[in-house]
């Protein structure tokens, strides 16, 4: 399999090169060349797999030529034996046809342990195999930081650095990073906001002087395995309710259109999905986008659903790329366009294939707590707030009675304590294998909000813990 870039510049590259990569040198965000399409019997013929062995067969095409059969398997077998649910991504049926499809019990308790746990399995691989090393910057407001860390924690080629905004995440969140204790793992609260800390990211990827040579690695959404590693789950979902010989609906509470795109990528590679929507919270650009053409930058609107609180969507770079019949060019003037006036629209043929292919909500944070309050009530599931925004997109957008509709449930309430309380429903406890989260030791450096020090931090502790 060979991956293109977004933007139509950057060399085509094989799977193992684009997980080490990340972004494409031009700027764009790596696609495959051609997708992979499975028949109706094939998709049959995989009902009653184990996860992993699911995920086997719908991820075999995008690693094929990079990691034997065997390796993979294994690879997959380790990683999803880690959920503390056999099923692994257990259904639960909320109404008639109405379904969650919990996706939080991974490691840290939210949708992101499905592709991070494999991310740091492949990435082992790859560089064991070459003999190198590499270093992990990441920023996180929450969830992909605890994710990646808990994927990395046992990988001996990888060092990983997390950058948190001190003092700005919840307790549960910072603990479940700060108590992973290990030679090769590293928090720093920054003095500073989440966009500070992502600014950091960013430049150290842009000049890479102060690593000596080392590589550096991305783990943030704009990595394509993430999106592989979510399109199993869709296939699972579907095999568990009657598909492929039924058609599915999805709703997906989305922020950096990451999930949604792997639906879409399922339903291209086909599985039979009538509908796919769109739910977010406040930081609409999604919906505005779907909604009325208009994917125009706003400002930052801190919601009960953090994980969700974005102003662009970075994945959706790979939608406007179909969009536009893979026409890098145009997709590299739309994104130029973009990054100097902070609006962008499409053509109205092009947008009406978008509203073709998704329908979208924003929900706000009363409707968000009023909904966790209902689904309490009527089955007694306690859902989180962005799952809870899912659910709510999904009854308001629904077309078919007849058709499962499935939400994805991104994570576990207990991260997000803040949301269920003013709901005012039951307190949410933390799952056994955590139940001691509170009494762990933690380990953390506080660091300036200055680019140099963060640096200096890394190229002093990037070699388990030692100098670069
Ligand atoms: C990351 C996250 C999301 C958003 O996922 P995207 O892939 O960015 O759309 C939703 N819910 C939770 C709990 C998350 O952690």
């Amino acid at each position: 399999m060979r991956y293109i870039s977004t933007r139509g510049q950057a060399p085509a590259l094989n799977f193992e090169d684009v997980l080490l990569a990340g972004l494409a040198s031009d700027g764009g965000l790596y696609v495959p060349e051609n997708l992979p399409r499975f028949t109706q019997e094939e998709i049959a013929s995989w009902a009653g797999l184990p996860y992993h062995e699911l995920a086997f067969n719908v991820m075999r095409p995008f690693v094929a030529g990079s990691i034997a059969d065997a390796d993979f398997k294994a690879i997959l077998k380790d990683t999803y034996g880690v959920f503390a649910h056999n099923a692994v991504a257990p259904l639960r049926q909320l109404d008639a046809n109405e379904w969650v499809m919990e996706l939080f019990h991974g490691p840290t308790l939210a949708f992101k342990d499905f592709a991070l746990q494999l991310l740091g399995r492949l990435l082992d691989h790859f560089l064991t195999k070459r003999g190198e090393r590499a270093v992990i910057l990441g920023a996180t407001s929450g969830d992909t930081g605890s994710a990646a860390i808990e994927g990395c924690r046992r990988c001996e080629s990888v060092d990983i650095f997390i950058l948190h905004p001190h003092n700005r995440v919840s307790e549960v969140q910072r603990r479940q990073m700060t108590t992973i204790l290990g030679d090769n793992i590293h928090n720093i609260a920054i003095e500073g906001n989440f966009d500070d800390c992502q600014e950091m990211v960013k430049a150290s990827f842009a000049d890479q002087g102060f690593l000596k040579g080392n590589r550096l690695v991305a783990v943030n959404s704009i990595n394509w395995a993430r999106i592989m590693a979510q399109i199993v789950y869709y296939f699972h979902a579907a095999l568990q309710l009657g598909g492929p010989q039924r058609s599915m609906a999805f709703s997906v509470p989305t922020g950096n259109f990451g999930d949604i795109f792997a639906g879409y990528l399922a339903r291209n590679m086909g599985l039979p999905i009538s509908q796919l929507v769109v739910a977010t919270n406040r930081n609409d650009i999604l919906h505005r986008f779907m909604s009325g053409n208009r994917y125009d930058k706003d400002t930052l609107h801190p919601s009960l659903s953090p994980s969700m609180d974005i102003m662009v969507s970075s994945n959706f770079e790979r939608l406007l790329f179909d969009l536009h019949g893979r026409n890098g060019a145009l997709v590299k003037e739309l994104m130029d366009n973009f990054k100097q006036t902070g609006k962008l629209t499409v053509e109205d043929e092009r947008w009406t294939e978008a509203r073709r292919l998704f329908d979208s909500l924003a929900v706000d944070d009363a409707a968000t707590c009023a909904t966790i309050a209902d689904v309490y009530r009527d089955c007694g599931e306690l859902l989180d707030p962005h799952t809870a925004i899912g659910v709510r997109a999904a009854r308001e957008c629904r077309r078919s009675m007849a058709t499962p509709m499935i939400t994805l449930g991104t994570a576990h309430p207990v991260k997000f304590p803040e949301a269920v309380r003013k709901a005012q429903v039951e307190e949410p406890h933390l799952p056994a294998h955590l139940a001691d989260l509170f009494e762990r030791a933690e380990r953390c450096s506080v660091l300036p909000n200055s680019l140099t020090d963060i640096q200096q931090f890394v190229a002093a502790h990037g070699n388990r813990g030692k100098p670069l």
